[in-house]
């Protein structure tokens, strides 16, 4: 990717304050988010232009990241850059309610879409890995999943423990840019966090942030301080510095069975994001630069032997639950190319296994003889719900660079929903707990519920903050964006998409749809990537930002976005044949032609 640029190098991070360096605040938004995300305090490894999630980038090379802020500064209000796998490509006269940027990241074409060809592209400099909210400019840091998180390890709290994670102690893996939220996200919900990280340093940077409590490098001494905790009913948390797959191993000789496990490794990337056992991290990096052949193969080798434990806990009574990193879709590919023949999507499989009552296709059997899938992924165990009714991970960003102006927002949230006892928890844990990185921000989860005229939560919220902007309550613009993880917005098989009532999993129309819904209602800035926190040719997916300066056109757009955005999370979920989508369609007013049949 070349030497961190000048501008890089003199000023790390977004500009904050009220003046601008762009012809307008639709251009210096996008140029803030783009700077946000390689903001030290924010990215993984800003100085090769990793964000996040293995090698998620926010730019292709230091060139073209100059050469996108250069385009960014001269760019005019009635104009749209394009910006093709992080190198600005085009720039076209259009319009003033057009988005100003529109981006597209490590798509390929289908026959071509897997990560061995996207690796001979990446080598001669053609694309670039975007994850998700890397390359869209959206990421805010770990703060940017925690309430997912947060919400999920909840849900899981409410069906498997009655109600809280009080007294339980679930283990994990990975403390990188996301997976650094997952100990926080337990102790907020007063359960107790083992996790596993090669990294130290990682471990270190969490606990610098307040994610995590402490760490050790005894994997004893971390089960006996977490059973302490549990047993008092105390929030604890501990980063053990293992690799993951080891963990579990010896976790099952001493037959500790924790009450959850999952993990958050960067899995997806055998290459870039998951470690090998048997190696410290310095050691499989020279080994990822002399062989990469070995190293994926050994990554891929651990990876098996992580998921064997994980079920082997599952048969022992743990709660298992894929977080999202593919780690059951890449052990079902490595074992079918192993073995020869063709690893099946979650629809062919005939959905995958759920904890708690509902029997494994192979019941009975050994982990060993298992299938990978036979612990079920997050979003059907837990999220699909409020993804029916259009609800998903709702961001805003103060570009002023000032936390009043999130306190503010803050409050009008809950001044807005004032019925939301859910909300106003996490926004209190968020104000106690989660320290910002970068510029501040806030997430939250809302949907496409209307109150009388029609407005969706996201509508009536982006409007009030634009007012507040319009008023000078809030001293500059805000960004509103989201996660690509959203109720309308992905194709992802083995994550967002996992068992669909219909078999509809791996149909990609849909975030093609919502990407360009989102233009023709006019988002600020537009994208659709391939890849992701799943890989190379396991999803789809779209995000949007819509910048809130205050005017009428703010408001014109934000009333679109946010109807339009959470309307189609409604409409794919209300097309799939989910019930509770066709209600959330007819209270929201929402078109769906076809219903009846
Ligand atoms: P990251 O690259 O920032 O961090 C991954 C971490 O895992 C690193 O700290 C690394 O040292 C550690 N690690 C790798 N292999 C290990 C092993 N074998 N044992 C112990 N530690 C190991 O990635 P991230 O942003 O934290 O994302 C983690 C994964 O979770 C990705 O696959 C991402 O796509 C997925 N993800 C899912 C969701 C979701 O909403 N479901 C959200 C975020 C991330």
């Amino acid at each position: 990717v070349g030497d961190p640029s000048d501008r890089w190098r003199a000023d790390p991070g977004a500009s904050r304050g009220t003046d601008i360096e762009c012809e307008g605040w639709r251009q210096e938004a996008a140029l803030r988010m783009l700077d946000n995300n390689l903001d030290p305090e924010v990215a993984e490894r800003p100085e090769d232009l990793v964000v996040y999630g293995g090698t998620g980038r926010a730019a292709r090379s230091w060139d073209a990241y100059d050469a996108i802020v250069a385009e960014l500064r001269d760019l005019g209000d009635a104009e749209t850059l394009l910006v093709q796998s992080g190198k600005p490509v085009g720039r076209f006269e259009t319009h003033e309610r057009a988005p100003r940027v529109l981006i597209a990241n490590s798509n390929l074409v289908g026959k071509w879409d897997t990560w061995e060809h996207f690796h001979e592209l990446e080598a001669k400099g053609l694309i670039m890995y975007g994850q998700m909210t890397a390359g869209s400019w959206a990421y805010i840091g770990t703060q940017g999943i925690i309430q997912g998180t947060y919400e999920t390890l909840a849900e899981a709290g409410r069906q498997h423990f009655s109600g809280s994670l009080e007294g339980r102690i679930v283990v994990t893996g990975g403390l990188g840019g996301m997976g650094g939220a997952q100990p926080l996200a337990v102790t907020m919900n007063e359960g107790v966090c083992i996790a596993a990280e090669v990294d130290e340093a990682r471990i270190d940077r969490r606990i610098d942030t307040g994610y995590c409590q402490e760490k050790t490098d005894d994997l004893a001494e971390a089960i006996e301080r977490a059973t302490a905790a549990a047993d008092a009913g105390e929030p604890y948390s501990v980063g053990v510095h293992v690799n993951a797959a080891d963990m579990l191993e010896a976790m099952l000789e001493r037959e500790f069975v924790p009450d959850i496990v999952t993990d958050q490794t960067a899995a997806h990337d055998a290459l870039e994001g998951y470690y090998p056992s048997g190696y410290t991290v310095a050691e499989a990096d020279e080994l990822r630069d002399s062989d990469p052949e070995r190293y994926e193969r050994e990554s891929l080798e651990t990876m098996e032997r992580h998921v064997d434990a994980l079920l082997e806990l599952q048969e022992r009574g743990t709660v298992a639950v894929e977080y999202g990193n593919n780690i059951r879709g890449q052990v079902a590919d490595f074992r079918a190319e192993r073995d020869g023949g063709r690893s099946a999507g979650s629809a062919e499989r005939g959905g995958s296994a759920g904890n708690d009552g509902t029997p494994w296709p192979l019941s009975g059997a050994t982990a060993r003889e298992r299938d990978a899938f036979d612990f079920p992924g997050f979003v059907p165990a837990y999220v699909r719900p409020l993804f029916c009714e259009g609800k998903g991970p709702f961001r805003w960003v103060a570009l002023s660079g000032d936390p009043a102006d999130i306190h503010r927002t803050d409050e009008a949230v809950t001044e807005l929903f004032p019925e939301k006892d859910a909300l106003h928890r996490w926004i209190d844990l968020a104000q106690e707990q989660v320290s910002f990185q970068g510029l501040p921000a806030r997430v939250c989860w809302l949907g496409a519920d209307t109150d009388d005229e029609g407005l969706t939560e996201r509508a009536r919220f982006a409007l009030r903050i634009n007012d507040l902007v319009a008023s000078g309550e809030i001293r500059a613009p805000v960004v509103v964006t989201r996660d690509h993880l959203d109720a309308g917005s992905v194709a992802s098989p083995n994550r967002e998409t996992e068992d669909m009532r219909d078999g509809s999993d791996a149909v990609a129309d849909w975030p093609i749809l919502n990407a360009l819904l989102n233009c023709a209602v006019g988002a600020d800035i537009v994208s659709v990537h391939d890849g992701g926190g799943v890989g190379i040719g396991n999803a789809v997916h779209t995000n949007n930002h819509v910048v809130l300066d205050g005017s009428d056109l703010a408001a014109e757009k934000a009333r679109r976005v946010f109807t339009t955005d959470p309307g189609m999370g409604v409409v794919r979920h209300a097309d799939a044949g989910y019930e509770s989508a066709l209600e959330q369609a007819r209270a929201s007013d929402i078109a769906v032609p076809m219903e009846d049949r």
